[in-house]
Order: C-alpha cells, then structure tokens, then sequence
C-alpha cells in the first residue's frame, strides 16, 4: 500500500515568502503583467515560453502558490483554482467528453453535481448512467462505447457511502476512460490520486477553507490535463472563466498549514459522537464505526492518523423528528448551527432530503438510501468535547425518545 504523509507533503512543498521577507506570500492582485520586449509578448502568447504571467485569467502569482500547495497535498503533478467547487465539476466533465458522450456516475452525489449530470449535460448530448459506485461491477456493467468518465464522490453525500477508488480506477483504465474522483468531504484523509484516481475535484469552501468565509474550488491531475483547461483555443476554464481570485488563493493558502490538525480533531469529535449514538441505539452511519457497511474498505483507504473524517448522520426516523431534534440541538442546546454546508469550526446540522439533496427526485432519494428524516452533522471543533457530548445526548433523548 502506498503511504501517503499530507502534512510532510505540504510542508517539503516549496515555500513562497512575500514581498521584504514577509512570512506570508504577497498578494499579486494585478490583472495583467508587463513584459519585457514584444518578442516575450508574442512568444508568451503562443506558448512558446511559459516563464511570465500575462493576464489573471489564465495563470496568476498567488493562485499559483495555492495551487503548488493542493498538488503536493493530493500527489498530483499540477492544480488549478476555480471560482467554486461546482465550476471545478463542471470544466473537469466538459473538458472529458464532447457531444455523443457517456458518464458512468454514482447515484449517491452532491445535489449539484446530480443536477449536472441527470438535467444540463444532457441539453449538451452529454449523457450519464447513475449506479452505485461501491460495486465495481455494476460501474463495468454500465459503462457503452461512448462512455469517457467514471465519476464518484469518494464519500457519498449525505449517505457516506464509500467508493473503492482502486477498484474504480482499475474498471476505468481497464476500458480506457478517466476516473475522476469528488474528494470534499475527506482531504488529507484520503488521497484518491493514490488510489488510482486520474482527477480530483474539489470544494475548497468546505473543510479546505474551514472557515465558510468564501467559495472556491480546485481541479488536481496531470500537467498535461491542466494545461488543457487553460488552453486559449479551446481549455474549458480558460473560455469559460470560473477562475479564482487571487485574494480567495491567500486566504485559502493560510489555512492550509492548520488542515491536517483540523481534519484530525473534525474525525475524533466524529468518532466520539458516532459512538455515543450508536450506544443509545439510534441509526447513525459513520465510515469510522465497525458498523458502517463500508468500514474495512474505507480504513484500506486513508492516511493513517487523521481519522474518519468529520461527517455522520443520524436517521431520526421522519422529516418531522429531524427537524424538531435540528431545532432543539440549535436553539435550546446550542449544540450546533442549523445550516447546510461542512467543514466550519461550529457543528452545521442540516436535513438532507429538504436542503442539498433537494434537486434529487424522491425516487432517487429512495433508491440511494436517502431517508426523509436522515439529518447530517458536519461536526465542528469548537467548545469541550464533554460538553458538546452531553448536549447531544440531552438533545436526542429528549426529541427521540431513548432511554439510556
Ligand atoms: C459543496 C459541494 C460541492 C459544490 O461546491 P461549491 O463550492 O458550493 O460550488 C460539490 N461537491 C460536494 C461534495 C460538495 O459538498
């Protein structure tokens, strides 16, 4: 197996200090560069030389720092920023297939990305068979002569679904096509490139970031795929545009020393509160639990030491239970916020069926598992863990009725 050490990863990667010797890199806001004679100018724009920036839409100072750090991060040989996770999905898919091709997804994705898929590709006579990306072989079976992409959350929202990366990436090179992997809900816990994935996709909004401040995205894979996306003819950011902001890129930057410690202390409160549900009986669903239909899979896939991620759920029976159980743990226990998103340093506690998952049909919210009252816990770091423990007992024994 190969190990994989994302903190030395990050720290080895090549340090940018700022402008006077700041401990920070500086902020190259500018839009466009000079350069030095009109020869460069020509030979920068046919890509003859690639040693200057020329305008912020193609290739920019500080995203490229970013970008150095997210390569190092996932083991891949080059990134790139976008404007949001969404516009990392949606370039990465347009740039694979062209019109008359074939998508062999996961059924259990992010609501925006299934909008994707199931309504706006299709307009684009680009098609995509949903199955469950934890069998192999119902991903072999799915897969047509214009099939060009297999596409997977690594841990399925909301249901935490794991797919077997290595067994996708091997059906996938098998047959040719790409595997490209949604790695949001577990940076530094898995590395999918590892696995055998040929592009990871990114929300960095979510525990990237850490801070749910701002919205961006990051597309990781080979040097030779990010040069596609910024190709002047014909790359799918570069014309269509979703790049990142340079200030977005710092911002981002800064919190990636501290991602490893978050992850860890997000996968041990996790754990702790999984644990607990679990031992007052109640259907909760944590890829670190033995319980967890996925468990054995999933611990062949992480990094070792830096837990099961920050994400679990809690099936609490009906949309109305959920919703009273969301209202006491947020406004009488202070437990945690009532919203959607992850990855924030306060608990965000959302229902799933009636929020991200809202744009999935309800059959396909059946047949991916997805309960009516199945709540989500994105778990935070802030307060005592003891704490937060006995208000969430408090909080379920009161609304759900269990008895200890
Ligand atoms: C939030 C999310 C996205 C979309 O990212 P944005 O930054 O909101 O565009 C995609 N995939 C997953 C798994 C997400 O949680």
């Amino acid at each position: 197996m190969q190990f994989h050490n994302p903190e030395q990863a990050l720290e080895q990667c090549s340090r940018t200090l700022g402008e006077h010797g700041g401990v920070a890199p500086s902020i190259s806001r500018s839009s466009t560069f000079v350069v030095d004679d009109p020869e460069s100018m020509a030979a920068l724009f046919s890509g003859e030389r690639e040693d200057g920036f020329l305008y912020s839409r193609s290739f920019n100072p500080t995203v490229n720092v970013l970008c150095r750090s997210l390569a190092a991060l996932e083991a891949t040989e080059a990134a790139m920023g976008t404007a949001s996770g969404m516009a990392a999905i949606a370039t990465t898919l347009l740039q694979l297939c062209r019109h008359g091709d074939h998508i062999v997804a996961s059924d259990t994705i992010y609501g925006g990305s299934h909008a994707l898929l199931e309504t706006l590709l299709p307009q684009l006579n680009i098609t995509t068979t949903f199955v469950d990306s934890s069998d192999p072989a119902a991903v072999e079976a799915a897969i047509t002569p214009h099939t060009r992409v297999i596409y997977s959350e690594t841990m399925g929202n909301p249901t935490l679904r794991i797919a077997d990366i290595r067994a996708l990436a091997t059906v996938a090179h098998d047959h040719g096509l790409q595997l490209v992997v949604d790695n949001t809900f577990s940076p530094v816990v898995v590395t999918p490139a590892l696995l055998g994935a040929d592009v990871v996709v990114y929300s960095l909004t979510k525990f990237i970031n850490g801070a749910s401040d701002l919205i961006a995205g990051a597309i990781c894979g080979s040097e030779a795929f990010i040069r596609e996306l910024m190709d002047l003819h014909s790359g799918r950011i570069m014309l269509t545009g979703p790049t990142m902001d340079p200030r977005v890129a710092f911002d981002i930057h800064q919190r990636l020393p501290h991602l490893p410690l978050r992850m860890r202390e997000h996968g041990r409160r996790a754990m702790a509160m999984a644990e607990l549900l679990e031992d007052l009986g109640l259907t909760v669903r944590y890829p670190g639990l033995a319980s967890h239909p996925q468990h054995q899979l999933f611990a062949g896939m992480v990094n070792q030491g830096y837990g099961y991620g920050g994400m679990l759920t809690l099936d609490c029976g009906s949309r109305g239970q959920a919703e009273e159980l969301m209202r006491v743990l947020q406004n009488e226990e202070q437990f945690g916020l009532l919203a959607v998103s992850l990855g924030y340093f306060d608990t965000l506690i959302s229902c799933s069926s009636a929020s991200t998952s809202s744009e999935i049909g309800e059959l396909d919210q059946q047949k991916m598992g997805l309960a009516p009252g199945l709540l989500r816990l994105a778990v935070g770091y802030t307060g005592s863990l003891e704490g937060r423990l006995h208000q969430l007992q408090r909080a379920v024994e009161k609304v759900l009725a269990v008895s200890v």
